[in-house]
């Protein structure tokens, strides 16, 4: 199979000459040019030639071409029409490449593993469009996607939150949700002069492995869900006002105190304190 040979300035260009691609902003367009970054973010995803990738965003397809070249198959899903004709172009010499024209928060991820993989777990590989990383990765995990393993390129301040835990301001309902379904890992940081056009922030790769079953036990996860929203959304108040204030949940004041208390944590202990584990004891002492 042909080696990949986008991933460098020169080609890069040359491939945006051809076709006078015009960079749009609001699709989050900074493309990779540094082979070593694209070296590092197959190696950190572990592909194999057993492996259905999912590629979000895949630009004019320089990291498709060392996805194409390591996987089974690659599904590459592209909101912008215009680079169609040039995916059409660089991956012609790969022929386990799929190359869908759609927004990935409309596509139905589900039936695409069924169709492509029978349900078996997928690998997700990119190098995200930064304005919907939350939604891409929530959606993934929310809707049960059957994935293996997600390897992203995200925005630095992002990687830093999905990894972090209680007493960092970093700390938040990403992290917990992530942490939930996955074991993050920072890969690498990633300089602004890796990309074309340069991002104004930073940038890191993170791969989020999926545990087999949630890290921690929990009898009604949506709840739980609810509770962190609750006491992540106003993060100066105390638990116990965060969940009476949140419009979503309609627990008495006596019965959100109790639960905190039979909980072993103090009534005017704050969200953030709160490790994984301490909120879905609080949320299955609130379903009981
Ligand atoms: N993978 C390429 C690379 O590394 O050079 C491009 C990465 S660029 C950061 C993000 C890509 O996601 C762009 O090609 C952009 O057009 C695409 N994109 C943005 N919003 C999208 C969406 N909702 N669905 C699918 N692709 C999207």
């Amino acid at each position: 199979m042909t080696e990949p040979y986008l991933g460098n300035p020169q080609e890069t260009i040359a491939v945006l000459q051809k076709y006078d691609f015009v960079f749009q902003k609001k699709f989050g367009q900074n493309f990779l040019i540094d082979t070593h970054v694209l070296d590092k973010i197959v190696r950190a995803a572990e592909i194999t030639k057993d492996d259905v990738v999912l590629e979000i965003g895949p630009g004019i397809g320089t990291l498709t071409q060392y996805l194409a070249y390591g996987a089974k198959e690659v599904i590459a899903v592209e909101i912008d029409k215009a680079l169609i004709p040039i995916l059409e172009d660089t991956l012609s010499a790969y022929d386990n490449v799929t190359i869908l024209n759609e927004d990935i928060l409309k596509v139905d991820i589900n039936r695409l593993v069924t169709e492509k993989n029978q349900g078996r777990p997928i690998k997700v590989v990119a190098n995200l469009p930064y304005y919907i990383t939350t939604p891409i990765i929530m959606n993934l995990f929310e809707n049960h996607v059957p994935v293996d393993s997600i390897t992203v390129m995200v925005q630095k301040e992002v990687a830093d939150r999905m990894q972090t835990g209680p007493g960092s301001k970093d700390y938040g309902a990403l992290s917990l949700a992530v942490q939930y379904y996955a074991e993050p890992y920072i890969v690498a940081n990633v300089p602004q002069n890796c990309f074309m056009p340069r991002p104004k922030i930073g940038s890191a790769v993170i791969r989020l492995k999926r545990y087999d079953r949630p890290a921690v036990e929990v009898k009604d996860e949506k709840l739980m869900f609810q509770l962190i929203r609750a006491s992540f959304n106003q993060r100066r108040k105390t638990l116990a006002n965060g969940i009476k204030n949140y419009s979503g949940l309609s627990f008495s004041k006596e019965t959100v105190e109790q639960a905190i208390e039979s909980c072993g944590f103090p009534l005017t202990v704050r969200g953030e304190a709160l490790t994984l584990e301490d909120f879905a004891k609080l949320a299955n002492a609130l379903a009981e």
